[in-house]
């Protein structure tokens, strides 16, 4: 609105059906003072007629904490755009209003002013920024990392657990490439995976997938993400929920270990020997050749636990595990199926002579005594062995004919091996060592 075309120069005479028109207060001040305001102004003011402001300090309807910008001068204000102040209202009451200060005429130095009362707006900014602070709480509590990320890519936010996962200072994610939260080899696989869901050839939400995250230090751990999408106008954003799974890993590591694995010696237990055995077999059918399978029992191993206690039992048999594992070839199998008993299999002999070269390793290795505490207690073992496929057909078979043949030596007097089939090659059989 040109100043001249409202304003009669020198006297202050308005155009006032041209500012009836605007909806917000529009005030002229000569020298600070209110010399005319419209019906807008009045009705937010408060006031009942123009004439109640005629003549007043417009500073006078200025909260007390903002008059400073009204005391730097009408000529300051005339410089800025809307500014935000607080305004009185008759009464006393408050509101959150922006004003706008042009100068129309000089050198009377009138001013005119606009004010918007922006007090709803201002509320439904607080409501706004409460809400977010409340959901920023949400976001800061949560054991669950929440990333969200855009359609390149890239990180727009992380809450703090993600922070504390991947071992990142506040922010400093903000606008990395979500491959820095991945395992190296697997950021490609990811890029192709993200690339297919947006091309709309992978279906990934309401799915969790297991995968590698990398700490900021370089460290993997298991992680398991979930990923939700955002339309957000026409961009898609998506929210990642991310979770680290080390500990429910390590658990069902722990499960799989005891369900294959004996509690005490650490040896493989027999669900894991049946397994190990069933591969054996299948390689031998395939390619031929034979394998072994050699049952072990100890020599009046009863009298120490009898004697010295369970514990001392104990010993003894971790002990004893550790020198039969000495005894085979890391492809080859000891397990603990029993109390004392051992069955070891090795694969891919030659000739049933490598199996009797086991048996008399490991009697061996049991004549020297176990020291427990201050005692050292003698043992030493029964073992029975057969060999596939010449003492049976099956794993069933072999391990009987291994345990009958080590009952043999037990009834023989112990301390020796034997091997099951009396047609396998007197030459074959290291007699010295056998006591049958
Ligand atoms: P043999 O010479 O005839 O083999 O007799 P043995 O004294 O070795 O006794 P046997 O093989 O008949 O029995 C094994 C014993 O091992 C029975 C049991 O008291 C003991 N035993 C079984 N499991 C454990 C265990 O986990 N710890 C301990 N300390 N002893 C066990
Ligand atoms: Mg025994």
């Amino acid at each position: 609105m040109p100043s001249s075309a409202v304003l009669n120069p020198g006297a202050v005479v308005l155009d006032h059906e041209l500012l009836e028109l605007v909806s917000g207060l529009v005030c002229i001040l000569r020298e600070g003072n209110v010399i005319f305001i419209n019906q807008a102004g009045i009705k937010m003011l408060g006031l009942t007629n123009a004439a109640d402001a005629m003549g007043s300090a417009f500073v006078e309807y200025v909260e007390a904490d903002y008059r400073f910008l009204v005391e730097a001068g009408w000529d300051l204000l005339a410089e800025e755009d809307f500014l935000p102040l607080k305004l009185h209202r008759t009464g006393n009451e408050m509101f959150e209003a922006e004003i706008r200060v042009r100068r129309v005429q000089s050198p009377d130095e009138l001013f005119l002013v606009e004010a918007r009362d922006i007090s709803k707006f201002v509320r439904s900014a607080e409501a706004l920024r409460e809400r977010e602070e409340r959901l920023q709480g949400v976001l800061a509590s949560v054991a669950e990392g929440i990333i969200t990320v855009d359609e390149q890519g890239l990180i727009e936010s992380a809450n703090p657990a993600v922070d504390r996962m991947f071992g990142y200072g506040p922010g400093k994610l903000v606008r990395q490439h979500i491959g820095v939260l991945m395992a190296e080899n697997l950021r490609e696989h990811h890029q192709d995976m993200f690339g297919k869901y947006l091309g709309g050839a992978l279906r990934l939400m309401g799915r969790s997938v297991e995968s590698l995250g990398r700490r900021a230090d370089g460290s993997m751990f298991p992680m398991e993400i979930s990923v939700a999408e955002l339309r957000h106008g026409k961009s898609r954003l998506f929210t990642g929920i991310l979770r680290d799974i080390s500990e429910r890993k390590e658990n069902e590591d722990r499960i799989k270990r005891l369900a294959h694995h004996d509690n005490l010696t650490g040896l493989p237990n027999r669900n894991l020997l049946n397994d190990r055995i069933s591969h054996a077999l299948a390689r031998v059918r395939r390619h031929g050749g034979r394998m072994a399978v050699l049952y072990v029992d100890l020599d009046k191993f009863k009298p120490i636990n009898d004697t010295l206690g369970h514990e001392a039992g104990d010993a003894v048999l971790r002990e004893v595990a550790q020198r039969l594992t000495t005894c085979i070839r890391s492809s080859d199998t000891v397990s603990r199926v029993g109390g004392d008993e051992f069955v070891i299999v090795v694969e891919e002999i030659g000739r049933p002579g490598e199996a009797s070269m086991v048996a008399r390793k490991i009697i061996d290795s049991l004549a020297r005594p176990v020291t427990y505490m201050t005692h050292e207690c003698q043992i030493g073992a029964s073992i029975g062995v057969a060999i596939f496929p010449d003492d049976g057909a099956t794993m069933e078979d072999v391990c009987k004919a291994a345990d009958v043949a080590m009952y043999r030596v037990k009834h023989a007097g112990r301390n020796g091996f034997c091997f099951y089939s009396e047609s396998t090659p007197q030459d074959e059989i290291d007699y010295d060592a056998t006591v049958v």
